[in-house]
């Protein structure tokens, strides 16, 4: 883990830290090996290198960077997002309890129910912004694992984290936060008490489209869950390739800067369009009118992230008629990119996802915010 007094910002820009002991590079080397040898003794001539689906510097490094992000004892890298929320889920042995927050990232809730089934896990999901709900079921469930995500993708639900993680601990629950809409610089869940974060490093924390990569961090490294999760990802083997790792910490060189401008932007364009008479309504936590509003505010820190949801009034055509019209947001899946992002999220998901076919969601990139007002301005006129 690194250590240091430094701002957070400094020690992203320069990638954690250090420089290549063998060169002096200021970035680090990609290690491409994927076996290291062994001398006439049998030993190994770098202890910390044996295979490479085991670790490597890299890892080790970027890892050491996110930990720090987070304020966690330690974090492991995996191969996406899904990966990591996989690694999470077989913590729950079969015949075990998960709690999921309702109407979260649909692709969470696809492979919870698929995999629950198969495995023989009670599979509860509730609405967790409802705390008296989530206390019963809580009480009656004993759930093993209860998975959230603040704010949640598409509908920006926010959870209170302090409260589930209390709740969480009459029954010893781990409690397990997806805060890839959020970033690890504007919400600290294991500060609130939560037990592992995880995050799609495809999104923000790399920023550019360009990587698929997830990362999960403990509070504590003691845990029979952290335990399990490090044995998962080097029994199972989904492991970020060492380019793709190269990639990310190049991406969170900058993502202070990043994060700061989409935050920015994110907040004005909601802001702009919130009364527009196009929109029946924005749904963003920075906005007053936001119902967790306060909460998020309390649990974040330096803006309300980059994701949005704009429900449109008029028809599911209406809808797709503004994401046709748009020339500067591309038609996309995806967040956390420099580039602004639309999504029809229902024509993915599909009528049973219980999307509203007049939902628009907004990935805010880092382009300047005239322009990206600008755009979705004359799109909304073409309706
Ligand atoms: C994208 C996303 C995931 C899945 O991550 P991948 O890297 O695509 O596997 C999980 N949770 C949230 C909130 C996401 O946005």
């Amino acid at each position: 883990m690194v250590k240091t007094d430094l701002h957070t910002d400094s020690l992203l820009a320069h990638g954690g830290g250090g420089f290549d002991a063998a060169t002096g590079a200021v970035v680090p080397p990609i290690q491409t090996a994927t076996t290291f040898v062994r001398d006439e003794n049998y030993d190994l001539v770098s202890g910390n290198h044996l295979y490479s689906r085991d670790d490597n510097d890299l890892f080790r490094k970027t890892e050491g960077l996110i930990a720090h992000l987070e304020g966690a004892a330690d974090s492991r890298l995996f191969a996406s997002g899904m990966a990591a929320i996989a690694a999470i889920m077989r913590t729950v042995k079969p015949g075990g309890t998960i709690l999921l927050q309702s109407d979260i990232y649909w692709g969470t809730t696809l492979f919870f129910r698929k995999n629950c089934e198969r495995t023989n896990i009670a599979l509860i999901e509730v609405d967790a912004s409802d705390l008296s709900v989530l206390k019963d079921t809580i009480e009656t469930a004993q759930p093993n694992l209860i998975f959230l995500e603040v704010p949640s993708n598409p509908f920006l639900a926010v959870v209170d984290i302090a409260a589930v993680a209390k709740l969480a601990e009459l029954t010893g629950s781990t409690v397990c936060v997806d805060a890839t809409a959020a970033t690890p610089l504007i919400m600290k869940p294991l500060s609130k008490g939560a037990d592992l974060v995880v995050h799609s490093a495809t999104k923000a924390l790399n920023g550019h489209s360009d990587v698929l990569g997830g990362v999960v961090s403990t509070a504590s490294a003691d845990t029979e869950a952290w335990q399990f999760i490090c044995a998962e990802r080097h029994d199972a083997g989904a492991v970020m390739g060492s380019f793709e790792t190269w990639l990310l910490l190049r991406g969170l060189r900058t993502l202070s800067l990043r994060v700061e401008r989409m935050n920015a932007n994110a907040q004005a364009l909601a802001k702009h369009f919130a009364a527009h008479p196009k929109i029946a309504e924005v749904l963003y936590p920075g906005l007053e009118t936001h119902k967790a509003h306060e909460l998020a505010s309390n649990q974040m820190s330096g803006g309300y992230g980059s994701l949005m949801s704009l429900i449109m009034k008029g028809s599911r055509e209406d809808a797709l008629k503004v994401t046709a019209a748009l020339n500067l947001f591309q038609r996309a899946t995806s967040l956390g990119g420099v580039e602004s992002l639309v999504e029809h999220r229902e024509t993915i998901e599909g009528p049973d996802s219980g999307i509203p076919d007049t939902l628009l969601r907004l990935s805010i990139g880092i382009e300047h915010i005239d322009d990206l007002i600008g755009d979705l301005e004359q799109a909304l006129n073409t309706v």
